[in-house]
């Protein structure tokens, strides 16, 4: 995987001049900076970016240009990186379960927010940690409503356990904040709306005045064409409710976007290796590539047929499985897509807003994998 140095116009004149072997990620900086400059201006409280959505140093930079002072990190690697990109940004280590070196690694490279959601972790802090200037959030779940609840159940105190921990964590003498995740992929304001409440409960009941409220990430990507997400509308909802939840005692607010702030900077395109008896297609990339996330929150239907020439091909669509490069059968993605009918092989499929969870957990499984990045001046 490497960054070329060259800037093309976008991805149809790349495919019409290269005609890609291997799998490409088109990168437009403008648009990430444009995102970027979204969340700032319109979340009301600091934006910290969730780098294992993304962490490609040109992402990491187009951020810090941008004007983005935070960013949320889950290891040690990753507080390296962020402290060799943006040297004086500020950290957040919000993953709640650290091993005792991974403590002592981050204090020693100024990280001053933690994130806590057990009694065993809160104690590691407390034995490790000066309280002067440090803040730990105690990070809450709310039983979920049936959503994609799923790959963060794993983390989250309960209410009940929430207010005893943010007790202790004041008592101690820490910064006392609380944090929350509304699942990723949320569309739903009133996801945001039932945790601020509950979070409100949850400080009262331990008789604190919380400093921050880290509202997560969660914040949806573009994924279906006829639904694009409301960013506006969330930011309001998350001003308006803190406001009437807290009233006079309102925290700063605090958001840690990962797929919200790089999902559409990037667009994949693959390139069709076989249509077999003219029927299931067979791309260069797939489920352990750069499509890792798909069996999980579901296809996107953002999907254009290019011919190798670089023309969009629009004919009647016509349902099609597709299929991952390798010899694993669960290299397939989920349900059916309309393409154009007259899809061909060596044709090009561009599939738009894929720039998280897709480039960080590529694996090169059965020798597939190696993704090109290009750098675009716009995506369309
Ligand atoms: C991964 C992660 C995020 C980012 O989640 P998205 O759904 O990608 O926005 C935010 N906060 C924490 C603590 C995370 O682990």
């Amino acid at each position: 995987m490497g960054l070329s140095k060259t800037i093309w116009a976008k991805p149809a004149e790349y495919i019409a001049h290269q005609r890609p072997e291997n799998p490409v990620m088109f990168f437009a900086p403008g648009v990430l900076q444009d995102v970027a400059r979204r969340f700032i201006d319109g979340f009301p409280g600091f934006v910290s970016y969730a780098v294992k959505a993304n962490p490609m140093e040109v992402v990491i930079e187009n951020l810090a240009t941008a004007g983005l002072r935070g960013f949320h990190v889950g290891s040690v690697a990753e507080m390296r990186l962020i402290r060799r990109l943006a040297p004086d940004a500020v950290i957040h280590y919000n993953n709640p379960v650290r091993a005792r070196h991974e403590i002592i690694a981050a204090h020693e490279l100024r990280v001053k927010s933690f994130a806590v959601d057990s009694r065993s972790e809160l104690a590691k802090l407390v034995e490790l940690l000066p309280t002067q200037g440090v803040e730990i959030s105690v990070r809450f779940r709310l039983p979920a409503p049936g959503a994609e609840d799923r790959a963060f159940a794993k983390f989250g105190a309960d209410p009940e356990l929430a207010a005893d921990l943010l007790a202790q964590v004041a008592a101690a003498g820490f910064t006392p904040s609380l944090s929350f995740h509304p699942g990723t992929q949320c569309t739903e304001a009133a996801e945001w709306e039932r945790h601020i409440l509950a979070a409100a409960e949850i400080a009262q009941k331990a008789g604190v005045t919380i400093a921050r409220l880290n509202v997560g990430g969660g914040f949806p990507g573009h994924r279906l064409n006829g639904e694009k997400p409301d960013l506006k509308g969330i930011f309001a909802a998350i001003a308006v409710s803190t406001q009437s939840a807290f009233g006079e005692t309102a925290p700063q607010l605090v958001c840690e976007p990962g797929r919200g702030m790089v999902a559409e900077c990037f667009t994949l395109g693959t390139c069709v290796r076989a249509l077999r008896d003219d029927e299931h297609v067979f791309l260069n990339d797939g489920t352990y590539g750069s499509l890792d996330e798909l069996p999980l929150v579901g296809l996107t239907d953002r999907i254009e047929v290019l011919s190798p020439e670089g023309q969009r091909k629009n004919g009647p669509a016509r349902l099609r499985v597709l299929f991952g490069p390798t010899c694993d059968w669960v290299d397939r993605l989920p349900g059916a897509v309309p393409l154009a009918g007259d899809l061909a092989e060596g044709d090009y499929l561009l599939f738009s807003g894929l720039g998280a969870y897709s480039i960080a957990t590529n694996t090169r499984f059965n020798g597939f994998g190696d993704v090109a990045i290009e750098t675009v001046l716009s995506l369309k």
